[in-house]
């Protein structure tokens, strides 16, 4: 596509839907609104603006929004990509205000007041940047490519291809080492992602795959939750991190806390003090870095690399351009930071599509207000631990409610009915669904396999 030259025609969407109230300007001459991520938080900005006198440009790298919480689901093989992804355009079809685009924002001239993406130039009068956040290997980025993380779909794919492909090397392996290191998964980050993972893979292989296998039994892979700091999920009190261990334990899962990795490569896992683990399947659920907005703004990040933002969201020095969600440093009432999670982004993007419209009707706007609502992790069937406020669930009670909430904030009404579906299957049968190797399989290395012959 060629690149589009704002500057001699400044992009505005024509689907404006003229309402032609009286004082409203004309579409054409409305403001323009570049919001850039259509997560959790910049859906929300483009929602809050539905009624605003202004038109929306959307622009995300992807044609789908993406409900993170249940990606490590599609890893493990429970949830298909499409049961918890939708398509943007889709979601915002009866926003008459509203210009969806694809393309990648690549930086921002703020002189020019132009957004630069892969496929030009867009000009601006308000920008919205919520491009969310991205692993951090702590300094070993070399590590990337032996551990994945789970951020996208695409991320949630290729690990469901890594763990059930595990299983099917181990299957045709000869040596009992062999089956040893491929049948050995090591979390890395004991926080709700890595709970639920390791939660996942245990139930996975004690149940779904346990009577599929005839050479080797998949009951008895070896599940390692490594975490460097002394507790699983730190943000919760510590009676419900141990409650977490416990039942993780229960189900077979090697939880290892204070135990730094200090080193990785294709087959092992180092921990501090020097003990290496073969594991031919290791995951990062580890660390986070946001976006690069605040490189793209020229602004200092702050060591997570998110951009600091001014008390109404936007960014000091620059009225008109606001940085929400993973990617901005924000802190509370108490200056406690406000945590990567998914209310807060739609917290900070409903704050923004008010300020942006109070500004355009010349009154003012409060300051942001965090209000945290609580914590809540899974950790297999009838397990989790959830904090609201005072009130502390676990097990069956903590389960449903966690499944509760996480259904009812799916986008779509078939993605809650297959959802919920697919749930009441599996609990029913143990079963999982969506066991798909997909895409080009290389060979297992032959020094791995041995003869062929039926198990005894
Ligand atoms: C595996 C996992 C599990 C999680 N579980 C929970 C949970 O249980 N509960 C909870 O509250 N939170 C959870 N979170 C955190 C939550 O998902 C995030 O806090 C939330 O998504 C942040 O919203 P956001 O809008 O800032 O970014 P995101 O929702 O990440 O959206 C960013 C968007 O920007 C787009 N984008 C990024 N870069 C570019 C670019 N250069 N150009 C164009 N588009 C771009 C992306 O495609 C994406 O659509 C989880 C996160 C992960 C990764």
């Amino acid at each position: 596509m060629p690149a589009q030259d704002s500057r001699d025609e400044p992009h505005a969407p024509d689907r404006t839907g003229s309402d032609g109230e009286p004082g409203a300007p004309a579409p054409a001459a409305r403001p323009h609104v570049v919001i850039v991520g259509a997560g959790f938080g910049g859906l929300q900005v483009a929602r809050g603006l539905a009624d605003a006198p202004v038109n929306v440009t959307l622009i995300d790298r992807h044609n789908y929004h993406c409900f993170q919480p249940l990606l490590y689901q599609v890893a493990t093989a429970t949830l298909s990509p499409a049961d918890i992804a939708w398509p943007i355009r889709h979601i915002l079809s009866r926003q008459a205000n509203i210009t969806m685009l694809m393309a990648r924002a690549e930086g921002v001239d703020r002189a020019r007041r132009e957004l630069l993406t892969s496929e030009g130039p867009i000009r601006f009068d308000f920008l919205v940047l919520a491009t969310g956040a991205t692993h951090s290997y702590f300094g070993h980025p070399e590590w990337a490519r032996f551990a994945p993380g789970l951020k996208d779909i695409e991320d949630a794919t290729q690990l469901r291809r890594r763990i059930l492909l595990a299983f099917e090397r181990a299957e045709v392996a000869s040596e009992p080492e062999t089956r040893r290191r491929l049948l050995t998964f090591a979390i890395i980050g004991g926080g709700p992602t890595g709970v639920e993972l390791a939660g996942s893979i245990a139930e996975i292989s004690r149940h779904a795959l346990a009577p599929d296998f005839k050479r080797v039994d998949p009951r008895t892979a070896r599940i390692l939750l490594i975490e460097a700091g002394e507790r699983l999920l730190p943000a919760l009190p510590e009676r419900l991190s141990a409650h977490a261990r416990e039942r993780l334990e229960a189900m077979g899962v090697e939880v290892m806390t204070g135990r730094p990795v200090v080193d990785m490569g294709a087959d092992h896992v180092t921990l501090e003090g020097g003990e290496t683990i073969a594991a031919a399947t290791k995951i990062w659920a580890a660390g986070v870095r946001a976006s690069p907005a605040a490189e793209w703004l020229g602004v200092a990040p702050d060591r997570a690399g998110r951009c600091r933002v001014a008390p109404d969201l936007s960014v000091p020095g620059a009225p008109d351009i606001f940085v929400i969600g993973d990617t901005a440093a924000v802190t509370d009432s108490k200056g406690r930071p406000v945590p990567g999670i998914a209310p807060a982004a739609k917290q900070m993007g409903d704050h923004v599509a008010a300020v942006i419209a109070a500004r355009l009707a010349g009154t003012a706007a409060p300051g942001f207000r965090y209000r945290h609502a609580g914590d809540l992790a899974t950790i297999g069937r009838n397990a989790a631990v959830v904090k609201l406020g005072r009130i502390e669930l676990t097990g069956f009670l903590g389960w449903m409610f966690w499944g509760v909430v996480h259904v009812y904030f799916l986008v779509g009404a078939r993605n809650r009915i297959t959802v919920a579906m697919s749930w009441l299957w599996n609990y029913l049968t143990y079963q999982r669904a969506a066991r798909l190797i997909t895409g080009d399989v290389e060979p297992a290395p032959a020094r791995e396999i041995g003869p062929l012959s039926p198990p005894a």
